[in-house]
């Protein structure tokens, strides 16, 4: 039997096999780029909230919106309203019947004991941003279905992208979900900072619970005045 040829150095530092040649790829579909567009852009330009650059831009789109069908029911959309530049946005879950009427969020009942927490923690109405998750209202102010919800979010996320607030006040269960992504109750919910694309986010009870149980109020205030240190700065 003839013995087989030691290994060599040489043998183990040989050149890898050679790649078997790959097929040529196959041609895009009509239609179908791999390069970049011209002119800067990136592939969601032609997004119509991309394009909207202020909140004032988003106001025509939120109102010409037809995507479920409370752009039908309702009497006028409400995107919201504060300063574009505020450090806190407040976050509803949709508008009611004195909002359907006037365009604004928060100025029936609900809204008015809002002032009164803002006012609370040393802020005007005109100081932060106030929206809702739904921008029209729901008939019979019934709860926001999920479709409406995933229809209506991208407006209130581009609203949080523009204004960039060091803080987000989420009311109610569903404008903790729908910015959180979570289905846990409100109560394990709140207590604690979460974080919205990296931004701070407090939970708290929806001003309408508040009327309907004023025991709620007393969380409350320790939430907002959670919310009010981190507006002032403080780090979490
Ligand atoms: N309730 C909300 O959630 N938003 C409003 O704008 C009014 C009442």
């Amino acid at each position: 039997m003839v013995p087989s040829p030691k290994k060599t150095e040489a043998d183990h530092t040989a050149a890898a096999p050679k790649p078997k040649a790959t097929a040529p790829a196959a041609p895009l579909p009509a239609g179908i780029s791999v390069d970049a567009p011209a002119g800067g852009d990136d592939l969601f330009a032609a997004d119509p909230l991309r394009k909207c650059a202020t909140l004032d831009a988003l106001v025509p789109v939120i109102d010409a919106c037809r995507k479920c069908q409370l752009g039908s029911s309702r009497q006028s959309s409400v995107p919201g309203e504060g300063d574009p530049r505020a450090g806190l946005v407040v976050v509803g879950e949709a508008p009611g019947a004195t909002e359907d009427e006037t365009g604004r969020p928060f100025v029936g009942r609900a809204g008015q004991l809002l002032t009164e927490i803002l006012r609370a923690i040393g802020l005007a109405r005109e100081e932060v941003f106030i929206c809702n998750v739904l921008k029209c209202r729901p008939p019979l102010n019934r709860d926001p279905e999920p479709l409406e919800v995933s229809a209506c979010s991208p407006y209130l996320h581009r609203q949080l992208e523009l204004i960039g607030p060091r803080v987000i006040l989420a009311m109610g269960r569903p404008a903790a979900h729908a910015l959180l992504g979570s289905n846990a109750a409100l109560n394990e919910l709140r207590g604690r900072v979460h974080r919205y694309r990296g931004i701070p986010l407090i939970v708290t009870y929806h001003p309408a619970a508040l009327l309907r149980n004023p025991h709620w109020k007393r969380p409350t205030w320790d939430d907002v005045r959670i919310a009010r240190r981190i507006y002032d700065g403080e780090r979490v």
